[in-house]
């Protein structure tokens, strides 16, 4: 049996693992695949010495640039309806005050996705997981968190669940089950907390919908106790966590999600110093989400810089949610961390590779190009790898690899 199923040869490799070049990059490189996993790294020749023995399928890679599949770490992609009409009405000059008073923000979303069947959800989710693919995402993280009830939340997850089973792309469930207080829940929010951190996490969690729990914790969602009780729920049933921290204030939310232990605290345009300390002791993850800053013509932006000199790992993700980051464009959000926020293209990459792998707690198994690595690859018609990050509706992604399989000829 050959030690390989597939060799590339004549690739670019931007590995992000190997330490002493930018990019942890390797020119004239060759990867070797067996079954789903990386078998292999080296040069060309080494690799065509070595396939030259045995009937390997050998493929030429013509220059293409090869990165770690990409991973989106932080979506909310399954949803009903839109809020365009919100969009238009604000431009229209109705204002934000108004359009609450009729029903419309978040609590929209959620009447529209506890209407919407589960094949509406799925196929409105799969026109924006289909973009992200097409840019070279192998791994998509789903939120819950527009169903606010559990047979919705339910649904939420179990269609997030199916998007990974019947397409190339794998998905991380995550049950945000403090998003959003519904209106049923208007005069008892105590009773709602108690229900997400007790009955529905157990029910979600044994049917095995639930890779990790989040929550909104912000002056107009969810308080650190509720949060912090929802994190101790988690903890006591092995899940991870993640935490929507200081997007629109600084309440302390990073340092709860370091205390417990979360992988990610993400937005955090409110940081303060000690917060940032606390998530690099921790090992906590920043994911920052661009496009939602963008969306909301934000002014504040995450401290960058104290983040970086704190020693915090950067991931970048879409936030893709039809409120707040209507951005099914991983590509566009890099761009984005870059111009915004100031991250330096390899800052972006790592964002969207190695530290949202991270920020998953799946580190072991993508967001790397490395021997015993998952064979998750995007290939890129690019001269550089920073030209991921410089374009702004171009998509160079010339093939993708997911599980060692890949998903069409190169183009
Ligand atoms: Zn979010």
């Amino acid at each position: 049996m050959n030690e390989w199923d597939q060799l590339w040869i004549g690739a670019h490799i931007a590995t992000m693992s190997l330490g002493g070049s930018a990019y942890g990059e390797l020119s004239d490189a060759a990867v070797a695949i067996k079954g789903e996993r990386i078998a292999w790294l080296g040069t060309a020749a080494e690799g065509q010495r070595h396939a030259a023995a045995d009937d390997i399928d050998v493929r030429d890679a013509q220059g293409l640039w090869i990165t770690p599949g990409l991973i989106d770490c932080h979506t909310h992609l399954v949803y009903g309806g839109n809020r365009v009409a919100e969009f238009e009405q604000r431009l229209c000059g109705v204002s934000y005050e108004d359009i609450a008073r009729a029903g419309g923000g978040i609590q929209s979303t959620v009447r529209a996705t506890r209407t919407a069947t589960s094949t509406e959800l799925h196929q409105s989710a799969l026109v924006r997981l289909r973009r992200l693919m097409a840019e070279g995402v192998t791994t998509v993280e789903i939120k819950s968190g527009y169903g606010l009830e559990l047979s919705a939340e339910r649904r939420l997850l179990e269609v997030a669940r199916d998007l990974g089973e019947r397409s190339p792309v794998s998905v991380r469930k995550t049950f945000l089950g403090l998003h959003s207080l519904p209106p049923e829940f208007a005069a008892d929010r105590r009773e709602f907390v108690n229900r997400v951190c007790g009955p529905w996490l157990k029910a979600l969690t044994a049917e095995g919908l639930v890779d990790a729990v989040d929550a909104f914790c912000e002056n107009i969602a969810f308080s650190l106790e509720e949060t912090q009780q929802l994190l101790e729920a988690a903890k006591s049933l092995g899940l991870a966590a993640h935490v929507h921290a200081g997007q629109l204030s600084d309440m302390g939310a990073a340092e709860l999600a370091s205390k417990w232990g979360a992988l990610s605290a993400d937005h955090l345009e409110f940081l303060s110093a000690s917060g940032a300390r606390a998530l690099a002791a921790a090992g906590t993850i920043a994911v920052l989400l661009p496009a939602a800053y963008f969306t909301l013509r934000q002014t504040t932006p995450p401290p960058v810089a104290l983040l970086r000199e704190a020693g915090v790992p950067l991931a970048v993700a879409t936030d893709c949610n039809p409120g707040t980051s209507p951005c099914s464009s991983i590509l566009t959000a890099m761009n984005m961390a870059c111009t915004l926020f100031g991250l330096t293209p390899e800052e972006a990459l790592s964002g969207t590779t190695r530290n949202a792998a991270r920020a998953l707690g799946i580190q072991n198994e993508v967001g790397t190009i490395a021997v015993g690595m998952r064979a998750d690859l995007a290939f890129w018609r690019i001269e550089q790898p920073a030209e991921l990050s410089y374009g702004l509706g171009a998509n160079p992604c010339a093939g993708v690899m997911h599980r060692g399989t890949m998903r069409a000829e190169l183009i």
